[in-house]
């Protein structure tokens, strides 16, 4: 695959800030050449910009090669520097599907990128003909998020397949929500499909929204390009080091992602008995699509009761739903009872 024919003119010939850390990477005794305060306050050293010590830890979780690896602040930071590097502003478009996740169409219109939609069927399947009816010459990115935010399904694996012979440009899935589901992740397939980009973050399994720590894995050509234009300490060393020590405490993460999973199979089981329920979509994600009927005036009666979840009503294909995450036992419990008490009076 030739990356050179989708990385922007001007990005091709960047020539990137050169940081001090870039410069000299050893360990210097007496370190002169960064304008740093040299009084130790635990931060007075700008961080790793490559964050090598978290990647290696990622590295291994993921059983991904390090320099298959990009961290971004967020996995919103990786999205938007994908437009940077390979779409020319007024010239190329991207595709997502619709409905999903919102940043795809907030980063494309700051970009000024043409944004093409195309929409799930009522089940939020992917319609493979429409799908490649909206692939032009000019198309670079085509996002994919699966599991689907807002609708919590799979897009199966056969559809991404299908898509990367027919599409010679970048696949990106967004995998935010994977390890919510019992499918395995395209990291596993990178080596294969030197197109794809797989997206992946901190910020709901591992818990650690506040971080900011987004995680892309591609082919080491594409990775380069990223890291040439990244804010040079894109990851603040508090970041880098609280993820590394998280991540060496996969076990309650895994069981915490268990008791998710447990609470989301017992909320749609209950759910599913209200005939004031319309439907309650499957998922495989930390949250649940429900639609509702009266889904606006229950929206109003869970906040007064001091429950907030996600009105998607305004959303292609989710008339009346409302998007609830995952929460505790007692949180789900009280959920239950308040919608119960609404539909009651
Ligand atoms: C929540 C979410 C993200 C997370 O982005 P971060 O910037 O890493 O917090 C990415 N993609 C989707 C689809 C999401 O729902």
């Amino acid at each position: 695959m030739d990356y050179n024919q989708l990385v922007r003119e001007n990005i091709k010939a960047l020539k990137p800030y050169s940081s001090a850390r870039d410069e000299y990477k050893d360990l210097a005794e007496i370190k002169l050449d960064a304008n740093e305060n040299p009084y130790d306050s635990g931060f007075n050293r700008y961080p790793d910009p490559y964050q090598n010590k978290l990647k290696e830890a990622i590295s291994n979780i993921k059983s991904v090669n390090k320099n298959q690896l990009f961290i971004g602040n967020g996995s919103d930071e990786a999205i938007d520097l994908l437009f940077r590097a390979f779409c020319e502003p007024g010239v190329d478009n991207v595709i997502a599907l619709s409905p999903s996740y919102g940043m795809y169409a907030v980063s494309a219109a700051i970009n000024n990128v043409e944004l093409k939609e195309v929409a799930l069927d009522e089940e939020f399947n992917l319609n493979r003909s429409m799908l490649a009816a909206a692939i032009t010459p000019k198309t670079k990115l085509i996002f994919i998020c699966s599991p689907n935010n807002p609708s919590g399904n799979n897009i199966p694996k056969e559809d991404i397949e299908w898509l990367s012979q027919q599409f010679d440009g970048l696949i990106v899935i967004d995998e935010a929500y994977i390890d919510f589901s019992d499918e395995t992740s395209f990291t596993e397939t990178l080596s294969g499909y030197p197109q794809l980009i797989v997206l992946q973050t901190l910020s709901k399994a591992y818990s650690l929204a506040g971080l900011r720590i987004g995680m892309l894995f591609a082919n080491e050509a594409i990775v380069e390009i990223l890291n040439k234009i990244k804010p040079p300490y894109n990851i603040n060393e508090a970041s880098q080091q609280i993820a590394l020590n998280a991540l060496t405490n996969k076990q309650s993460i895994n069981e915490q992602i268990r008791l998710i999973k447990e609470e989301r199979k017992k909320l749609i089981t209950e759910l599913s008995k209200y005939p004031s329920v319309l439907k309650v979509y499957p998922s495989s994600a930390n949250f649940i699509l429900v639609k509702f009927e009266k889904s606006q005036e229950l929206f109003e009666a869970l906040k007064e009761e001091g429950i907030i979840v996600r009105n998607r009503s305004s959303q292609a294909g989710c008339a009346n739903c409302l998007r609830i995450t995952i929460g505790k036992p007692e949180e789900n419990q009280q959920l239950i009872q308040a919608i119960k008490t609404f539909y009651q009076s």
